[in-house]
């Protein structure tokens, strides 16, 4: 019992493991893959088949198992009956799987469907596409299961367009054999009464032959424009494909030709109202698509002219001065100069980019350029302006120090010869008068060391003071200007006394200014400290920093500390004009500062209020390059002598 029992167990799990897989591979693979049949008129060599072709797959989306069969319509136009083919699909319809859908392409297709259908695809919906003939498409109508998309070339609406682009012109319309039954059509419905007033004229290759089509075409004037509707089979049954054809009109005439179909616009044809393959195509494709998803279509025949546009080459509609205003409104314009650049568009973009931002680097380094010329020419300008204004400047000051010091010298020189005279003649009242004789030239003094500090103060804010430096023996030179003022200090009974670190030092000053510094600083000194004082004149080297110093103490009256800061600042006086002792200007202080500061120095004051002052100047010991060592000698402007008079000038003696 056992044993049969696992017998049972292992022959069903072998059953289930064989079975089922298999069963749901087929499923998948089998079930799932419709399968349509695409029965065309043409062969794959006929222009419309490609376009149809695309435009179906596109229309049905699905991966869907196309099969072709070919009637090759056009090889055996007329020549014989559809039996052959039959057999074909006959047999193949035997060996293979039932096909969810018929495609028709064109008439031939459609008749063949139409006569075959209950023998061969009963029960099988049919869509048929590209069918112009009424006949046919009335039948269809009639028929269950069968749906469709008629072709009707726009005639009418290529003559209308025609007339107007082209008024007067004559109208050729080229047909052959296969087409001549559409022609026939029209010219029964309207060409002879509506465009009676037309001049209107069938060339049918029905009636010629390809040669004498040539010719007729090469007889063409100016007067004639073509609308092509077929052109590839003549009289003799001798056959092109439609583009052949098309060359052969190009070739042959050079008036403007016009075409129910686009394949013209690639053969230098204008265009015109043309039908699109393609559409048609894709509308099948979605009533295929439709049927494959068990759904009824809505429509059971539509109208493939509804599809028919208006479509123009660029090229040829400026070649034929046909403005773009002219065509109708819905008018497509294919091979613009614009649709290339739409192709290349990211290119475009990037060079266009690229192009602008070196327009933009290059208009900013140009404007930059001119703005720097032009700045470069305003500073040329300023500088101009300012150095004349320097040089008027400068003139002015040495003008006016010779025309405020000449009457000085004059007046002074006139006392010193009055002086002579009078020390010639001795009386009291030459006495009286030597006394004001010294007046003057006490007062000339001043006078004239006053206008050599408001000279000075001119020339220091106008940046025209400058200093000469020299290399000399600076213990020398303050030793032997120290000397020069001690007649003036003994009539005042006051003791000058040097004193130095170090006997010689050489570095470069400007001894004219250390001599205005030092002086102004002993004449204070004298000025505000009574009489019979002592003044100390100490020199110091400090060797260790490189710094000069030297200073000027008194046991004078001494300054309030708040006026320390304040005196080196110009025409500063700390005691009051009503009970100031002494005579000045306010001016040597401020000088002293600016001739220490010229020098890279700096000046200080110590003082405490009746007990004295100490003014001290510090200078970097330094040699200028040229080794210009000078004796201490002063380079003076005035006479020997003349400048410590003019600075002690401000003191009664
Ligand atoms: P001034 O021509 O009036 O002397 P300065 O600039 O030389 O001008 O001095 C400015 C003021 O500083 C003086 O008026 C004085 O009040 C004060 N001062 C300068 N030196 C001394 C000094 N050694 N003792 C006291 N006061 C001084």
């Amino acid at each position: 019992m056992g044993e049969y029992c696992h017998k049972i167990i292992a022959i069903f799990y072998i059953i289930v493991l064989c079975f089922i897989p298999f069963n749901k591979a087929n499923a998948h693979n089998y079930e799932e893959r419709k399968k349509v049949l695409y029965i065309s008129s043409y062969s794959p060599n006929y222009e419309t088949f490609s376009d149809q072709l695309i435009g179906i797959k596109e229309g049905i989306k699905k991966d869907v198992d196309i099969q072709m069969e070919y009637m090759d319509s056009r090889q055996f136009f007329d020549k014989e009956d559809n039996s052959n083919f039959y057999e074909l699909i006959k047999y193949k319809l035997k060996n293979d799987k039932k096909y969810d859908a018929i495609i028709l392409a064109d008439d031939q297709a459609l008749e063949f469907g139409l006569r075959y259908k209950d023998e061969l695809f009963k029960d099988t919906p049919i869509v048929f596409l590209g069918v112009s003939s009424e006949k046919r498409i009335k039948a269809a109508m009639q028929e269950e299961n069968i749906y469709g998309i008629t072709e009707k070339h726009s005639i009418q609406e290529n003559i209308d367009l025609i007339n107007k682009l082209h008024k007067g012109k004559n109208i050729k319309i080229i047909t052959d054999a296969s087409s001549q039954h559409l022609y026939d059509h029209y010219k029964g419905k309207f060409i002879n009464e509506k465009y009676k007033n037309l001049n209107i004229e069938n060339i049918s290759l029905n009636d010629i032959s390809f040669n004498e089509f040539e010719q007729k075409l090469k007889n063409l004037d100016d007067n004639n424009v073509i609308l092509v509707v077929y052109s590839y089979l003549d009289k003799n049954g001798s056959l092109k494909t439609i583009k052949q054809s098309y060359k052969l009109i190009r070739e042959n005439t050079d008036i403007p030709v016009y075409s129910v179909m686009d394949y013209g616009l690639d053969s230098g044809f204008i265009g015109g109202k043309v039908v699109s393959h393609y559409t048609q195509g894709k509308k099948t494709g979605e009533i295929v698509n439709d049927i494959l998803n068990g759904n009824t279509p809505k429509d059971k025949i539509i109208r493939g002219e509804e599809f028919n546009n208006f479509v123009f080459d660029y090229d040829k509609l400026k070649e034929y001065k046909i403005k773009s205003s002219d065509l109708p409104k819905n008018a497509t314009i294919i091979n613009r100069p614009m649709d290339t650049l739409y192709k290349y568009k990211e290119v475009i973009y990037a060079n266009a980019l690229l192009l602008i931002s070196l327009l933009i680097a290059l208009i900013t380094l140009t404007s930059y350029t001119i703005k720097k010329l032009q700045y470069e020419k305003e500073l040329i300008k300023a500088k101009e302006f300012a150095e004349n204004m320097n040089k008027s400047q400068s003139n002015f000051i040495s003008n006016i120090s010779h025309e405020l010091r000449t009457p000085v010298a004059v007046i002074m020189s006139s006392n010193q010869m009055l002086d002579i005279n009078m020390n010639k003649v001795e009386n009291e009242y030459t006495e009286s008068n030597s006394e004001k004789i010294d007046i003057i030239k006490q007062n000339c003094n001043r006078l004239l060391r006053l206008i050599n500090n408001i000279i000075d103060i001119a020339k220091v804010e106008s940046g025209f003071m400058n200093i000469k430096l020299v290399n000399l023996d600076i213990i020398n030179l303050l030793e032997s200007i120290t000397s020069s003022v001690i007649p003036y200090a003994t009539s005042k009974n006051i003791d000058i006394i040097f004193d130095t670190s170090h006997e010689e030092l050489i570095m470069s000053v400007d001894p004219d200014k250390i001599e205005r510094i030092l002086l102004n600083l002993i004449s204070n000194a004298i000025k505000f400290s009574k009489d019979d004082m002592s003044i100390h004149v100490n020199v110091y080297v400090d060797e260790l920093n490189n710094v000069l110093t030297f200073s000027v103490k008194d046991t004078g009256i001494g300054i309030e500390e708040r006026y320390l800061e304040k005196i080196f600042e110009k025409f500063t006086q700390v005691d009051d004009i009503m009970v100031r002792k002494n005579e000045g200007s306010g001016i040597g202080l401020s000088l002293v500062k600016t001739f220490t500061n010229l020098h890279r120095g700096e000046v200080k004051v110590k003082s405490e209020l009746g007990k004295g002052s100490e003014f001290i100047i510090k200078l970097p010991i330094k040699t200028v390059s040229e080794e210009n060592i000078q004796q201490s000698q002063i380079d003076k402007e005035e006479p020997k002598g003349l400048r410590a008079a003019l600075e002690f000038s401000d003191i009664d003696f």
